[in-house]
């Protein structure tokens, strides 16, 4: 059964392509919009094939694809453009999620070779696919600030360039969500320090050292260890300490209301805009894929049911 109703999804990662597949299925005609030139968002471009196999997700947009949803890519989507995307669709799915790093904020961390993990993941993944002739290259002691899923990954892209990798997470990699993950990493050689933390980079115009305390996490909050600082020399620092969410720019110019960077939404993940809805890591920040897919099914069935009400 195809409905004459059009349906919008901003952001073509796993949020918004199980939401695409859920509509598509109750015969809505779907246009879906995305910044990178390919959809799949971070299962494509941020999680390493090594971890992520990217051909079963790549088939899965391509079937997608043959079976008439319409994917604009290449397009980040502003206010202006989201105002009539709005406008020419009877509802729109805003799936954008936490495409901002999170930057260091100790001194030096503005030297050369100081880079967001993330940033490092999607411009050589974009590169690797052959979207890109920019790869940037790691070489000599690599260094990575962080302990989560992107600190893993950033340290799988590091071992494609080097084998001299220190990683410094402020936690135990026990209490980290990726800790299975480490589990395999480590046994290649990588050198982790837990209860670490980054405090200084240090270095003329790029970074030549970090400095490092020992600490003891109270809750969010470290406790430095006395007299516990050493210095590790380094040529690439790269910061994985978190992501933020990411809405199109002034969606709040729409009617779109977002309190600390989260769009404002209703039970029925409606943003504060009728017929605009949102799903995935923009509404909940930084999470998991089943989390993300569970919440764009969500958001669609929301849709469906708004849409036949009329
Ligand atoms: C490096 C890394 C590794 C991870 N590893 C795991 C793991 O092993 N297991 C796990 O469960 N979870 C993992 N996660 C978390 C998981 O990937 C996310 O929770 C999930 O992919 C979020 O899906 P999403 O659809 O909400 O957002 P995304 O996948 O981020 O998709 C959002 C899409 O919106 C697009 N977009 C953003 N702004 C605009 C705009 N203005 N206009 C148009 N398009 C826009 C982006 O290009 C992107 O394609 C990892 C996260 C990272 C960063």
């Amino acid at each position: 059964m195809t409905t004459s109703k059009k349906v919008a999804i901003v952001g073509a990662g796993v949020a918004g392509l199980g939401a695409a597949g859920y509509l598509y299925c109750k015969g809505y005609q779907l246009d879906v919009y995305d910044a990178l030139p390919e959809a799949g968002g971070l299962l494509v471009f941020g999680i390493p094939e090594e971890r992520l196999p990217k051909k079963g997700v790549i088939e899965g947009i391509e079937e997608l694809k043959a079976a008439g949803v319409r994917f604009h890519l290449g397009m980040r989507i502003g206010a202006s453009a989201l105002e009539n995307i709005i406008a020419t669709h009877d509802a729109t799915l805003l799936a954008t999620g936490t495409w901002r790093a999170r930057s260091l904020s100790a001194p030096g961390a503005n030297l050369e070779g100081v880079i967001t993990a993330l940033d490092l993941l999607v411009d050589n993944a974009k590169y690797r696919m052959g979207f890109s002739t920019n790869v940037r290259r790691l070489y000599g002691r690599v260094g990575i600030m962080g302990g989560g899923y992107t600190a893993v990954d950033a340290v799988i892209e590091a071992m494609k360039w080097t084998d001299q990798i220190y990683v410094f997470y402020r936690r135990t990699i026990k209490e980290s969500e990726a800790h299975a993950e480490w589990e395999s990493v480590s046994k290649k050689g990588i050198k982790i320090f837990e209860r670490s933390l980054v405090t200084r980079v240090m270095g003329t115009k790029r970074v030549e050292a970090v400095e490092v305390w020992n600490v003891n996490m109270k809750g969010n909050v470290p406790e430095f260890v006395p007299g516990s600082a050493q210095i590790f020399p380094l040529d690439f620092l790269l910061v994985a300490i978190g992501e933020e969410r990411t809405p199109p720019d002034c969606v709040d110019k729409l009617g779109i209301k977002i309190e600390n960077g989260r769009p404002v939404i209703d039970d029925n993940m409606m943003t504060t805009r009728r017929s605009v809805f949102a799903a995935g890591d923009l509404v909940t920040g930084p999470s998991f894929i089943g989390n993300a897919l569970a919440s764009g099914l969500r958001a669609a069935k929301a849709m469906d049911a708004f849409l036949r009400k009329g």
